[in-house]
């Protein structure tokens, strides 16, 4: 491989890095049987309306349930499924069980929203994805308004025509396309411009904060005018703490997701929040035991 040969005649080759490649070839070919295995899960993340807590929309969020490793987090295993191009079968089977989840709660008639998957540029790059996206919303038998697929910056990157006009193509199907992690990447508003984004969410770097920091503040703050101007939500990513909350219900921001709302969860758990009607953050009733 090109690359490889590229850092041994650069002088960079070093025995940690040689176990990085080994490390990174024995993923990708595990990754194969975790498919075929199922040891791959989707966990949701609520999304939440900030002023009343309640539960909105989710993110899924791909875990691998690594029979060695032990639960393996997407930042450690997509780079590898990206770079051997397995991102293809996983991102299918990501939105196909994504839709397969939203219809079981809509069967339980249970109260939701919208499910939003993250789809990494290399899957457009593949091909195909709105025939998928066509394949699992018929399957399932949704409204296409109800998922939402989440992107980063990095399509721009790419300053790809066929890109623009895939993301264009999957707009008008009807699906929501979300703009993820906002402002840590190749940003232009030149750019933004060109893509029909409904919705834009703020990086968790900015949001975390807003409360301390003046600058992190205003910048939040200018990230929400944009987004209004372009006639997009804008969903705060990270909010760890009620004050970072407060904050962005008086700057106008309308949604939220964080840790302090709640955790991914798997989807049982998802399930039972909807069927609470939670409003979040849960509040833990003060315990009348001892707790010796
Ligand atoms: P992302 O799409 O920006 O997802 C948000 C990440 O922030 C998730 O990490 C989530 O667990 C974490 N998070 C949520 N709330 C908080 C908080 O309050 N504090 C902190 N510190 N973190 C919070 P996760 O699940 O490890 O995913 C990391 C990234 O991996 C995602 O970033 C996304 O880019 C990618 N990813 C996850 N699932 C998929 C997938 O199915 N397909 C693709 N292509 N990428 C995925
Ligand atoms: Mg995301
Ligand atoms: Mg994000
Ligand atoms: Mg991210």
């Amino acid at each position: 491989e090109v690359r490889d040969r590229g850092i041994r005649d650069w002088g960079l080759y070093t025995p940690e890095l040689d176990h990085v490649i080994h490390e990174r070839i024995s993923l990708a070919s595990d990754m194969v049987r975790a498919l075929e295995e199922g040891q791959f899960e989707l966990h949701f993340q609520p999304k939440v309306d900030l002023k009343t807590g309640k539960v909105i929309a989710c993110e899924s969020l791909l875990r691998w349930l690594h029979p060695e490793r032990g639960m393996l987090s997407p930042g450690v295993f997509i780079p590898v499924a990206e770079q051997s191009q397995l991102i293809g079968p996983i991102g299918k089977w990501v939105l196909f069980e994504a839709c397969r989840h939203l219809r079981a709660w809509q069967d339980a008639n249970l109260e939701v929203v919208q499910v939003a998957v993250n789809v990494s540029v290399v899957q457009f790059e593949l091909g195909g994805l709105l025939e998928q996206v066509r394949e699992a919303i018929t399957l399932y038998d949704i409204d296409p308004q109800s998922l939402i697929i989440e992107i980063t910056e990095s399509v721009y990157a790419r300053q790809s025509k066929a890109l623009l006009q895939q993301i264009h193509d999957l707009h008008e199907f009807g699906v929501r396309l979300s703009l993820d992690d906002f402002g840590t990447g190749y940003s232009s508003l030149l750019y933004l411009q060109n893509y029909p984004f409904d919705e834009i969410k703020i990086d968790m770097g900015f949001v975390r904060r807003i409360v301390e920091d003046d600058y992190s503040r205003r910048i939040v703050s200018t990230i929400l005018g944009i987004s209004q101007v372009m006639g997009a939500d804008s969903v705060a990513e990270g909010i760890e703490r009620p004050e970072v909350r407060d904050v962005l219900i008086d700057m106008g921001c309308g949604i939220g997701q964080g840790y302090y709302f709640s955790m991914p969860l798997a989807a049982e758990d998802f399930q039972w929040l909807l069927e609470k009607h939670a409003t979040l953050p849960l509040s833990v009733p003060a315990s009348t035991e001892p707790t010796a």
